[in-house]
């Protein structure tokens, strides 16, 4: 088990990030002029001078060695979701025959790794294999497994966008820019950048190692995919902020210590609803930021949990029946001047910036729901979303019912008077004060406005919440920019300002539903309201190339058309790999497993029935059992033989969207029908044949 290591302080407050290259770092290893340049670039996106990056590089270099280092990696997030590292060491020959340890400024700002195996799209195909990595000074470096770790951007030789971070970075400074224009409408003279926070829950189930072992699904696709249920799952409610048990709970202690010395405010650990799940929730911070927290979070879960003889699964549905594991990804805006733009604070002039700021999202969501919904949508996420865990394919919003009162309010009073002693009047009926804390309970809705931020809550647990960030900000960042074209030409900047609040509420309060998003009767609500339901993976994310979209993202040079469409590309082609490759899994284990076993019982059962016939007993018990073995052995088989079928015709289709619709609704189903009949065989199988852990072990032997 990892000790705070050596170059560590023991305390926490002293070897809280102990391994990162922060700014108090730099500020102590820095030359003043150095760091005050650094400073300007991570502020306002300046180039850095290539002889300040030789003096960063240096220092940066110099105090990775001491904490150990001998390598340094650019460390990035490709289109795969998971983040890719390749390590070189400081190395240099000196002429002695010795070596010291080197590191350029050239080396820190831009590395070249190979790009051709990482998905593309198809922009591989046009340009040259060749990849740029680049330094992006905006989230710390910092030291772990023996090397320096670099944040960097990723992008192609001709500069389109292969990675993650980029677009998210773009977005951020599209949303800062217009956001600003807001503030200065409303006399905000101080505010110079406004940042989006995020603090992203993360949930996660812990498994014995052993037990995992011995189950294909689990090694190949990290979700089961045969399981009958156990007798008891998470009806009793006793998991859900339960007493940690002292194996779980040492690895989470472990794990907190490992993220503290990266500098990831881990605040909060619980047991979740189902057996065997849990969940982290970090303190929030800049999105950037948070986002390559989230990624070294889930890596480190991961790791951590194989030094305890466990394992971590990630995957958002691993067990059929309870729960699967989803990621909250709370977001709201703050300014340099620090406010809180989306707390509805106590002066009233604030307030209607405030409301501003909250139609803003409100209107985006509405307009751009199809964005919302395509980036949480992943193959593991369609067994979740809408099936009353998680909540529904529809994107609405909460807001609660005082919030939604002042807009009723607003919108039936027209015009929003605004009184010196600090309320809110409105030109109709009495409405509530404003809530200060509207602490939300209702965990069925998509997004919930939750007293100073917006949580959105359909995520699966293994996405990078890089591409739903950037799809707030670049959304949010096209309706203030329309609001402040509007309002910075306006002749009567409160009636506008009215107008168009109440304006963009009409038209867009459809969206808004404070209901069970759980209840049935909701889909057809919202059908009537005209909102979109993209059931699958699939349908949600064909919509990624709707003109609407591409032109929002062009807007503001967060991604161009052929990255939109080559991302599209990335995301089919992977939905149908994973369909793929749990299709294979399952009729390998159909074949070597199970169906041996179904003939392994039947044969037991004969042999019982012929010394049975021989002494004259009874054989009905055996008989019924029999034929319920080998028919059900029989269907096994049977459905084994169709998904083999399916997966030959499938390789026959050609484009990416029509094969992914094929696996979706050609294949999945057939894989249903296979885990059906295992299932039930292994209801009827005696426990000694099964040849792997149950539904019972997994989730409650730990
Ligand atoms: P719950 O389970 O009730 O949703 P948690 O305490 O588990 O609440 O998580 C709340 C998350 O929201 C934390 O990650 C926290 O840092 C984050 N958060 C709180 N306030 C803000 C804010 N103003 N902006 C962004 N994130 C926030
Ligand atoms: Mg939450």
């Amino acid at each position: 088990m990892s000790d705070i290591n050596s170059t560590c302080p023991k305390s926490l407050p002293d070897y809280f990030a102990c391994n990162v290259f922060n700014e108090e770092i730099m500020r102590a290893k820095l030359p003043k002029n150095i760091y005050k340049s650094l400073l300007q670039t991570k502020k306002l996106g300046l180039p850095l001078d290539e002889d300040v990056a030789e003096v960063i590089a240096s220092a940066m270099k110099e105090w990775a060695v001491e904490k150990g280092a001998t390598h340094y990696t650019h460390w990035f997030q490709p289109m795969t979701g998971i983040t890719a590292e390749k390590h070189d060491s400081f190395i240099t020959p000196a002429a002695d025959g010795r070596i010291i340890m080197d590191f350029s400024g050239k080396e820190l700002i831009k590395g070249e790794p190979d790009a051709s195996s990482f998905p593309s799209g198809g922009l591989r195909a046009t340009f040259e294999a060749r990849g740029y990595t680049a330094w992006d000074p905006t989230s710390p470096a910092f030291v772990k497994d023996g090397s320096l770790y670099i944040p960097t951007v990723f992008c192609s030789y001709n500069g389109e966008i292969l990675d993650k971070k980029t677009p998210l970075l773009r977005s951020m400074d599209a949303l800062s820019k217009q956001a600003v224009r807001v503030l200065q409408l409303f006399g905000n003279t101080s505010a110079t950048r406004v940042t989006t926070v995020v603090g992203a829950e993360q949930e996660y189930f812990l498994i014995d190692k052993k037990l995992y072992d011995k189950r294909k699904d689990l090694i190949f696709t990290g979700r089961t995919l045969f399981g009958a249920k156990a007798p008891k799952g998470q009806e009793l409610e006793d998991h859900y902020f339960g007493n940690i048990k002292e194996r779980v709970s040492l690895y989470m202690k472990n794990l907190d210590e490992e993220l503290w010395k990266l500098g990831i405010f881990a605040k909060t650990k619980h047991n979740e609803a189902a057996p065997a799940q849990h969940e982290l929730a970090p303190i929030f911070t800049t999105s950037n930021v948070a986002s390559d927290q989230n990624q070294l979070t889930m890596e480190l879960m991961k790791k951590i949990a194989l030094k305890h003889d466990l394992v971590c699964l990630l995957h958002e549905k691993p067990f059929a029946g309870v729960n699967g594991s989803g990621k909250h990804n709370n977001w709201s805006l703050s300014s340099n001047d620090k406010q809180f733009l989306l707390d509805p604070g106590v002066n009233p002039k604030d307030n209607i910036q405030f409301l501003t700021f909250l139609l803003a999202v409100i209107k985006a969501v509405d307009e751009y729901a199809d964005l919302f919904r395509l980036s949480v949508a992943s193959a593991g996420n369609d067994h979740r979303l809408g099936a009353n865990e998680a909540p529904p394919t529809v994107m609405s919003v909460f807001l609660g019912d005082e919030v939604t009162a002042i807009l009723n309010a607003m919108e039936k009073g027209g015009m929003i008077k605004v009184t010196e002693d600090r309320q809110f009047i409105f030109c109709v009926d009495a409405i509530p004060n404003f809530p200060k804390d509207t602490t939300d309970r209702n965990r069925t809705s998509p997004i919930a406005f939750t007293g100073n931020k917006f949580e959105f809550r359909g995520l699966g647990s293994a996405d990078s919440i890089a591409c739903i960030n950037m799809m707030i900000n670049t959304t949010v960042a096209h309706v203030l920019k329309e609001f402040a074209d509007t309002l910075e030409n306006s002749g009567d900047f409160d009636a506008d300002l009215n107008r168009i609040l109440v304006d963009t509420y009409k038209k867009h309060k459809r969206v808004i539903f404070n209901g069970n998003g759980y209840d049935s009767s909701w889909l057809a609500e919202a059908e009537k309201r005209g909102l979109n339901n993209r059931v699958s993976t699939v349908d949600a994310v064909v919509r990624y190339t709707d003109e609407k979209n591409i032109k929002v993202f062009e807007e503001f040079n967060v991604l161009s058309r052929t990255e939109i469409t080559s991302r599209t590309e990335i995301l089919l082609e992977n939905y149908s790999k994973i369909i793929n490759i749990e299709a294979l899994t399952m009729v390998d284990m159909a074949r070597k497993q199970i169906i041996p076993t179904g003939l392994e019982f039947s044969k037991l059962l004969s042999e019982s029935l012929s010394v049975k016939i021989a002494v004259g007993i009874d054989t009905g018990t055996e008989r019924k059992l029999a034929e319920r073995a080998s028919a059900l052995t029989g269907s096994i088989l049977e459905a084994a033989d169709t998904i083999d079928v399916r997966l030959l015709e499938a390789r026959d289709i050609k484009g990416n969207e029509s094969a992914a619709r094929f696996y979706r609704y050609e294949v999945f189903p057939a894989m249903t029908v296979l885990r059906n009949f295992s299932d039930e065989l292994e209801t009827i199988c005696p426990e000694k044949l099964w040849q792997f852990p149950t539904y019972g072990d997994l989730l409650f032997r730990i």
